[in-house]
């Protein structure tokens, strides 16, 4: 044995810096029992069972907490240690008025350990299981005569979720696990995240869903399709149903942890709502037809219109929650095979303004870190962002960091949860984003709390800033913003003292007409503390969507092709010449909200729409419909029969996420495959195969036989961006672009050496407030979001249990404001805008500030974006889903749900 060895069982190992004796033994193969053991948790040590014998200690010591050391001579199965494992195992098991563990047919870790040292708990008495057993949330159920007290549940809770649902009331044999205050799933305030079940020894909490289901024939490794974390997820299967989503362990985005609905909403895949077969409208009626008739039809259809009115009156739009594949496919179609660049994607109405913005001052409009880089940031500021609903496994990360130190500033006009936990919340007026970032450089700038050798070295255009600054009125901008001017002179100096800085940003951001000018000016922020390009810190927008990176990237965007390439470049033209065979035109097309604005005019004739339902999630809902209504043919791809396939010509049944193959590409630039867990229902078909059929139907000659034959062209396509990606190299983890070349790793961290653009800008912009203003008679700002137990149009989630937890849109309106106007909690209100009206439920809530009201669109009976504006970013073209003026009046009596 060497200096920097120990010896486990009389074999030696090296020591790893700050490891337990327990991990080591691990790495020898040596098993350990525990029980209260977990990877990745504070040990608890309560166990004991994880005792061993170790040279000159006079009593056996925990392996699960005691580091291991040089010169230890460590043995971990005596006799003497056996005996004591199964003593205590036995005590678990000693029969007691108040409490006596049983168990039920299923096998264990706990029953397995049982076995092991011949012992055998009392089987459950099924007569008296009723009363006994929690089944009061929608997803979980506990079984007190199984639980054992280990305090696995209660410390992931804690350290992975930071929910602290759990707590161990009484004492002894009285000891028992209790929900927050109450002592049912009810009565806590349990997110459904599910950490807790993987973490239970005995099965005492398990998952409601596969308590009677039957056991899984497969488990496929796939990518969860809901929002733009993108979780890495195992799901289990047997015949044509997904029966259980588990995370996967060691998954760099989510170490195995997932939120409710990546877990447990995946009931929808086998909705009777699903589309089955191609759908063509006769009249009034919609006539089933086979795929050939479908292929041909719609390849009829285009071509008439292209013939008639020319290649720019056609428009499509790729689908977010499809694979990258579908979104390059569809982009190369109206390309190439129509010959018109009006091709958009749902990242316009959400981060198109960060993407333009980031794209202006740094070169690249994604994210410049990693989520791994939440864990190492000292202090991170949240703007327009409710990652703990919209993105939860990242909020829950986010919260993670703040309870290990990092220190938070919540930028938000929301209470947002997140909010609960930080140094400072700026709670800022709907809208005001850019004074408030202009005060806080002023602060930073006046205070000399700025990097000045990284404005030096990487950035421009610092001394014309500074000269805007000085011209500002700290007080002024404050104003402007609705927050007090102390409040952010502290929030600057916390920035300041603590840079570099991690900016986790969303929608609230970039859903404004002054959108990109609002992450221009929170990038400025980055430039002055040194933020990007450093590790913990840099710029993390969230992707709302699991593909919407993804279909940006793939070139679903009018004014770029596929890897954010300039239409005009002669270098990308001579690449697409040899590789399409033909080059786009060089104008770029129309935006989705100019595609609406063409197609009321008359002047777009026809728009294939894939997987997004524009008549729900787009802004000004009339305006939308009226140009849909218009339309000599819309072709509407999709899992289900939404709301704007009721102006369709041709619908198309589409497979879901557990059902195909193909990548998605996550907010960190991830590029991960996803995998069919079951076949899509009926005739339904993968978006890539469907678009491929069509444009040989419109006479090209595309021969892809499988989507890595797709990603192949794509690396060829943008070998800056895709060179080195292809399925061989996926591998688990997938790749992060820009990945050049076959061999390159990936890139976690951009900008590390130097800008892409060369060096960063730094830009002077002031505000501008936005055509939608409160007046005397729309006095309240409404905001619009989303709720953690719905995704996007809700069409996925409303048909799970997810409607159990959440079963309808509700209106967040200030108690004060409740009481002016005699309305009580669940009361219905007539909310109206200048351009419609809509009707909600009210819920009092603290969360909103006195003249803010904020509402979800998860539900079309609700049509949230009757009420939403037309007014968009100048620049971008992102609709200002952030800010709508409204009045509202009770409704009584509250009409019939
Ligand atoms: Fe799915 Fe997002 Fe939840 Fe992860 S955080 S499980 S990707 S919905």
């Amino acid at each position: 044995m060497t200096s920097a060895q120990a010896r486990i069982n009389g074999q030696a190992i090296e020591i790893h810096e700050g490891e337990t004796i327990l991990q080591a033994a691990q790495r020898l193969g040596v098993e350990i029992p525990t029980l209260c053991y977990a990877p990745g948790l504070t040990p608890e040590g309560g166990c004991r069972l994880c005792l061993v014998e170790v040279s000159r200690a006079t009593r056996p010591v925990g392996a699960c907490h005691t580091p291991i050391k040089p010169g230890m001579e460590i043995a971990t199965h005596t006799p003497k240690l056996e005996s004591l494992r199964r003593e205590i195992l036995a005590l678990y098991l000693e029969a007691d008025e108040q409490r006596e563990f049983q168990t039920d047919s299923r096998e264990s870790e706990f029953t397995k350990l049982l076995a092991r040292y011949g012992l055998r708990a009392k089987p459950v008495d099924p007569s008296q299981s009723g009363e006994r057993i929690d089944q009061s949330h929608t997803y979980l159920r506990f079984d007190p005569r199984l639980c054992i007290s280990c305090r696995r549940c209660l410390n992931a809770c804690e350290q992975i979720q930071g929910q602290f649902v759990y707590g161990i009331a009484g004492r002894g044999p009285a000891t028992h696990l209790i929900f927050g205050p109450g002592e049912r799933f009810d009565e806590s305030a349990c997110v459904g995240c599910g950490a807790c079940v993987d973490q239970c020894p005995t099965l005492a909490l398990s998952d409601r869903d596969r308590w009677e289901a039957k056991p899984a024939e497969r488990v496929t490794q796939s990518v969860c399709g809901y929002c733009g974390v993108g979780c890495r997820v195992e799901i289990e299967s047997a015949g044509e149903r997904v029966l259980r989503i588990r995370g996967v362990p060691d998954a760099a985005v989510n170490w195995g942890h997932l939120c409710v609905k990546g877990r447990y909403a995946h009931n929808y895949h086998h909705s009777r709502d699903r589309l089955t077969t191609p759908l063509k409208r006769v009249g009034s009626d919609w006539l089933p037809i086979s795929w050939e008739e479908a292929l041909r039809f719609a390849a009829e259809r285009l071509l008439r219109i292209r013939d008639r009115h020319g290649p720019n009156a056609l428009g499509g739009l790729a689908s977010s929650r499809s694979t990258n594949e579908a979104a390059y496919l569809l982009q190369k179609l109206f390309r190439t095979v129509i010959g018109t660049n009006n091709v958009d994607c749902c990242a316009r109405v959400c981060h198109s303004s960060t993407a333009l913005a980031l794209q202006k001052v740094t070169g690249t409009g994604a994210a410049s870190v990693s989520f791994a880089d939440i864990e190492s940031a000292r202090c991170i500021v949240l703007a327009g962002a409710n990652p703990t609903e919209a993105h939860p496994v990242v909020g829950a990360r986010l919260k993670q960091a703040v309870l290990n130190g990092a220190r938070l500033i919540v930028i938000d006009p929301r209470r947002v949860e997140l909010a609960d936990y930080a140094d400072h919340h700026l709670q800022v007026r709907p809208g005001g984003n850019v004074p408030l970032f202009n005060a806080l450089a002023k602060v930073l700038v006046d205070e000399e709390l700025i990097d000045s050798a990284y404005l030096h070295e990487r950035v421009e255009g610092f001394p014309e800033y500074r000269e805007f600054l000085q011209t500002l009125s700290l007080e002024a901008a404050a104003t402007q913003a609705g927050v007090p001017s102390p409040k952010i002179c502290e929030a600057a100096r916390l920035m300041g003292s603590l840079r570099p800085v991690l900016f986790v940003t969303g929608l609230g951001l970039s859903e404004l007409t002054q959108g990109t000018a609002s992450v221009m000016t929170l990038a400025n922020i980055a430039m002055l503390t040194g933020s990007i390009g450093r590790p913990g810190a840099g710029m993390l927008p969230l992707r709302g969507q699991n593909n919407v990176q993804g279909s940006a990237d793939m070139g679903a965007m009018p004014g770029q092709v596929t890897g954010y390439q300039s239409l005009r470049d002669p270098e990308v033209r001579n690449r697409l010449q040899q590789v399409w065979g033909s080059v786009p035109p060089e104008e770029p097309g129309l935006t989705v909200p100019e595609m609406i604005d063409a197609a009321a005019r008359g002047d777009l004739h026809g728009l294939w729409v894939q997987g997004e339902d524009i008549a729900q999630s787009d802004p000004n809902e009339a305006h939308v419909i009226e140009a849909l209504s218009r339309m000599d043919f819309l072709l509407v791809q999709e899992m289900f029969f939404s709301e704007t396939a009721r102006y369709a010509h041709l619908v198309l049944p589409a497979a879901g996420a557990l059902e195909q193959e193909g990548t998605f590409t996550n907010g960190e630039r991830r590029i991960q495959q996803v995998r069919p867990a079951v076949r899509p229902p009926g005739m339904a078909r993968p978006d890539w195969s469907v678009i491929r059929d069509v444009a040989v139907a419109l006479g090209a000659s595309w021969n892809y036989q499988e989507p890595a034959d797709v990603m192949d062209e794509i690396a060829r396509v943008a070998p800056k961006m895709f060179g080195g990606v292809s399925y061989d190299r996926l591998g688990a983890d997938g790749l992060q672009w820009p990945c050049p070349e076959p061999g390159h790793p990936g890139t976690a961290r951009v900008h590390t050496e130097g800008f892409v653009r060369g060096k960063g800008r730094i830009v002077a912009i002031d505000y501008a407030a936005s055509p939608e203003q409160c007046s005397e008679d729309f006095p309240f700002m409404l905001v619009t979001g989303r709720v953690l137990e719905h995704y996007n149009v809700g069409s996925m989630t409303r048909r799970t249990a997810q409607r159990e937890l959440v079963g309808e849109d509700f209106l967040e309106i200030h108690p004060d404001d409740a009481a002016a106007r005699g309305l009580a909690d669940g009361d219905f209100v007539e909310l109206e805008s200048r351009r419609s009206h809509a009707q909600a439920r009210v819920r009092l809530s603290q969360r909103v500030t006195p003249g803010t009201l904020f509402l979800a669109f998860h539900y079309p009976e609700t049509h949230t974006n009757r009420l939403t504006s037309a007014y968009t970013d100048p620049e971008s073209k992102c609709p200002e889903y952030k800010i709508t003026a409204v009045r509202l009046q009770p409704i009584r009596p509250a009409p019939l749900s």
